[in-house]
């Protein structure tokens, strides 16, 4: 009866999940919805499609857990971005996506900002604001930025203007010395800035119209949330500094749980400061895309099966999709090498997921003469991550141990940060 159960909801590219986890994380409910699709004229509706899809997350929620969740978070892609009233919380655009570069904003977020910040790219928050701005927001009394994790976490508490400093990253936020920069505090739209707080803080109860309808608590209470990637990090439980998660999807990308912050934007490495540590994260375009050019995914097992994984390979190959890389290699025109080609496909994977390894193996090198901790074990998410042999392989060549991660998804993640905030005061 008096289980405290915690509830997170992850917004991705592709969908959205629910996860119920109790205090000793074991996975009471989870669930997935697509976005429903909503057009408004020609373009996609997605301030609907996610409004709903939250309430039809709530929905699936199993009826007797309800009243036993203390505590709800929930991620959201990063730099999307929702420009809305300040009074009433309505959207006063249509949002900016994750994945949307406002180039026309570049020149002037460049003359305001300090060399190779991470607003320096069109698609970061701050490009889109300014770029809002010079169009139609300079007109706007009462406008204010969220994030879609902020957004969809209004809806379910109702205090609008907070968000925390893993989204705010990319509009700028300081989270080293815990506040916006000066050189953002003098512009005309600082005023439409959130204020910050860590992920994981309780900002309000559940609105109790939401609570009666569904069934939830009355004290209930709605936490900050964070970035997709980083609650999918969360969700693999590498809590202690060295501990890392190597991501094996279209592309192998790291993150690294470290006591010191690390930004070098040749290689596009840059942290995220998590409580008192930072999580470093780098993405290189080797990785899953390659093989699935060659081999489908059933080819990869049998083939994968004969490779002895303690025998290295002498294949040096540097697998692409195309060409160009920005990590643990900065070179936009560094091409792919997958020659030469054995007879044997057995051989010939064997040697390309060796090289991959020695490319993973590489970039934990490159972080490390950065100045961030030591990696001393690596989990492992994503398609790749149940490759048994390749795990065998990544752990001679890296020479730590390797595992898959018990835990990967996003959801997970912001579950776990619901429970962060249950042990908290409310904002
Ligand atoms: P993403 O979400 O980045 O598209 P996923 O995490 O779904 O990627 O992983 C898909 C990738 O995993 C594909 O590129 C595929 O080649 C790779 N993959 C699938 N099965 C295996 C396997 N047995 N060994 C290694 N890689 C695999």
């Amino acid at each position: 009866a008096g289980e405290r159960l915690y509830l997170g909801l992850d917004f991705g590219t592709s969908g959205a999940r629910f996860a119920i986890i109790d205090k000793d994380g074991i996975i009471q409910a989870e669930a997935k919805r697509e976005y429903p699709l909503y057009l408004s004229g020609e373009s996609h509706d997605w301030v609907r499609s996610w409004k709903e899809t939250l309430f039809s997350l709530l929905h699936d929620v199993p009826l007797h857990l309800r009243k036993h969740v203390v505590s709800i978070s929930v991620d959201g892609t990063s730099a999307t971005t929702i420009i809305v009233d300040s009074d009433s919380g309505e959207p006063l655009w249509r949002p900016l996506l994750y994945n949307e570069s406002c180039p026309d904003a570049l020149a002037t977020v460049k003359s305001i900002a300090p060399p190779n910040h991470t607003v320096c790219t069109g698609s970061s928050t701050l490009c889109k604001l300014v770029s809002w701005w010079n169009h139609v927001g300079s007109n706007q009394k009462h406008a204010l930025l969220l994030h879609q994790a902020d957004w969809l976490l209004w809806l379910l508490h109702g205090k609008l203007g907070v968000t925390d400093y893993n989204n705010a990253l990319k509009v700028g936020y300081d989270p080293e010395v815990d506040s916006y920069p000066s050189w953002l505090v003098s512009q005309p739209y600082y005023h439409l800035l959130p204020s910050v707080v860590a992920p994981g803080t309780p900002i309000a109860c559940l609105k109790e119209e939401i609570g009666n309808k569904y069934g939830f608590q009355k004290d209930c209470v709605v936490c900050s949330g964070t970035t997709d990637s980083i609650a999918a990090f969360l969700a693999a439980r590498a809590t202690q500094p060295g501990k890392a998660v190597t991501s094996l999807g279209s592309t192998l990308a790291i993150k690294l749980l470290s006591n010191t912050r690390i930004e070098d934007s040749r290689f596009g490495v840059y942290s995220h400061r998590l409580d008192d540590k930072w999580l470093v994260g780098g993405a290189s375009n080797t990785g899953g895309a390659i093989l699935r050019q060659l081999f489908t995914d059933d080819q990869l097992d049998k083939l994968s099966e004969q490779i002895n994984p303690s025998q290295p390979s002498l294949l040096d190959y540097y697998p692409l999709p195309k060409a160009g890389e920005r990590f643990p290699v900065a070179d936009p025109n560094l091409a792919p090498r997958l020659l030469p080609r054995p007879e044997n496909d057995v051989e010939f994977l064997h040697g390309i997921l060796e090289s991959i390894a020695r490319i993973e193996a590489k970039a934990y090198g490159l972080l490390k003469e950065l100045g961030a901790t030591q990696v001393d074990e690596v989990f492992t998410a994503g398609g790749g991550a149940k490759n048994e042999k390749w795990i065998k392989i990544r752990e001679r060549v890296i020479g730590l141990p390797v595992s898959r991660a018990n835990q990967t998804e996003a959801a997970y993640g912001a579950a776990l940060l619901a429970m962060k905030g249950d042990q908290q005061n409310i904002l």
